[in-house]
C-alpha cells in the first residue's frame, strides 16, 4: 500500500485565513463594518501569551481590529466578569474569547458562560454546546474541533456511513468532534481512559480522531488500513538525539508507523494546530456577519 497522504494543516490554514481576509474586505466595503475580536489573559502564563500574541497578528493580518486584555494573575473573577459584561455591550466587539486556563480563584465556567453566545467565538459556552448537540445552526462551533472536520472533509468528501472513533471525551476537542461527525451522520465512538480494547476499537475506524495528550500512544498496529488519522495531540517530549536538554513536539499518534497504514494523516506539527487560530478568525467573521443580520459566508 502507498504511504498516507500527509494532510498539510498549514497551508490549509493559509487558505482560509485568506478566504477570511476576503470576507473582512467585503464586509468593511459593502457594509462599512469591521469585525472585531477581543482577547482576554489573565496572568503570565507563558504558552498563554503566545497563543494570544499569535492570535492578535493573524487577526490584523486578515484586517480585522484586534483586541488584547492583559490582566494580572491576582484579577479577581468580579473584575473579569464585569469586563466581559462590558465587551458583551460593546458593538465594535464581534468575538470575544477568554484565554484559559485561567487562574485557580476563578471559576472557567462562570466565565465562559458570562461571554455572550453570540459573541462566544471559542464556542465553549453551554448554549453552543448545546447548539452543537442539537443541531442548531446558530452554534458557534469550538475552533479545533471545526479545523479537524474541515480537513475531513477537504480529504474525504462526504463523510456519511464512515466509522469515526474519537479517542478522548474531552469537552474542548473529543465531545464537539464527536458532535461534528455524527452531524456528517458518521457512526462515532468516543473512547476514554476507561475505554477496554481500545486499540481494537480504533482499528475498526476508517476516521480516526486522536485527542488523548499522551505522545504516540496510537501505534500502527491500532490503525485499520487506509483509515484517516487526524492527530489533535501536542506533546513537548525529550529529544537528546538534538543535543542535551532539546526537546521536541509529537502528537498522540505514533505518526511514523501509522503513515505506510494510514490513507491520510496529520503531522505534528503542522496538522490540526494552525488551524485552530484560522478557525478562531473564521468564527469571529461569522459571528460578525450574524450579529448585523447579514447572511454568515461559508468559509
Ligand atoms: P484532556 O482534557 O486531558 O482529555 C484527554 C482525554 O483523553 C480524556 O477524555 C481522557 O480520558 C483520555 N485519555 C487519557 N489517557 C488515556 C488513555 N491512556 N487511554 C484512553 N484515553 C485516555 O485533553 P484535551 O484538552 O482534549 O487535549 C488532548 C490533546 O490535544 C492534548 O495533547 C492537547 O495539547 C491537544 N490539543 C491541541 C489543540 C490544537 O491543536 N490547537 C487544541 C486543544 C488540545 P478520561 O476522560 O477517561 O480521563
Amino acid at each position: 500500500m502507498a504511504d498516507a497522504k500527509i494532510i498539510d494543516g498549514k497551508a490549509f490554514a493559509e487558505g482560509l485565513r485568506q478566504r477570511v481576509a476576503v470576507e473582512v474586505a467585503r464586509l468593511a466595503a459593502d457594509h462599512g463594518i469591521t469585525p472585531g475580536l477581543a482577547v482576554v489573559l489573565v496572568g503570565e502564563d507563558p504558552a498563554s501569551q503566545v497563543y494570544v500574541r499569535n492570535k492578535g497578528r493573524q487577526t490584523v493580518a486578515t484586517g480585522m481590529e484586534s483586541f488584547e486584555y492583559k490582566l494580572p494573575a491576582e484579577t479577581t473573577e468580579a473584575d473579569l466578569l464585569q469586563l466581559i459584561d462590558e465587551l458583551n455591550g460593546d458593538n465594535g466587539v464581534n468575538g470575544i474569547l477568554v484565554q484559559l486556563p485561567l487562574p485557580g480563584h476563578i471559576d472557567e465556567d462562570t466565565v465562559i458562560n458570562t461571554i455572550s453566545p453570540d459573541k462566544d467565538v471559542d464556542g465553549f459556552h453551554a448554549i453552543n454546546t448545546g447548539r452543537l448537540t442539537t443541531g442548531d445552526r446558530r452554534a458557534m462551533v469550538p475552533c479545533t474541533p471545526l479545523g479537524c472536520l474541515m480537513m475531513l472533509k477537504d480529504h474525504i468528501g462526504d463523510l456519511s456511513g464512515k466509522k469515526a472513533l474519537v479517542l478522548g471525551r474531552s469537552n474542548i476537542v473529543g465531545k464537539p468532534v464527536a458532535a461534528l461527525l455524527l452531524a456528517e451522520s458518521c457512526t462515532v465512538t468516543i473512547a476514554h481512559s476507561r475505554t477496554l480494547n481500545l486499540a481494537d476499537e480504533c482499528r475498526s475506524a476508517d476516521i480516526l480522531i486522536a485527542a488523548v495528550g499522551r505522545p504516540e500512544m496510537v501505534r500502527g498496529d491500532w490503525i485499520k488500513p487506509g483509515a484517516v488519522v487526524i492527530d489533535v495531540g501536542i506533546n513537548r517530549i525529550d529529544a537528546p538525539e538534538r543535543g542535551e536538554g532539546k526537546t521536541r513536539l509529537v502528537g498522540d499518534v505514533a505518526f511514523a508507523e501509522a503513515v505506510p497504514v494510514a490513507a491520510a494523516i496529520t503531522p505534528v506539527p503542522g496538522g490540526v494546530g494552525p488551524m485552530t487560530i484560522a478557525c478562531l478568525l473564521r468564527n469571529t467573521v461569522v459571528a460578525t456577519c450574524r450579529q448585523h443580520g447579514l447572511a454568515a459566508p461559508d468559509l
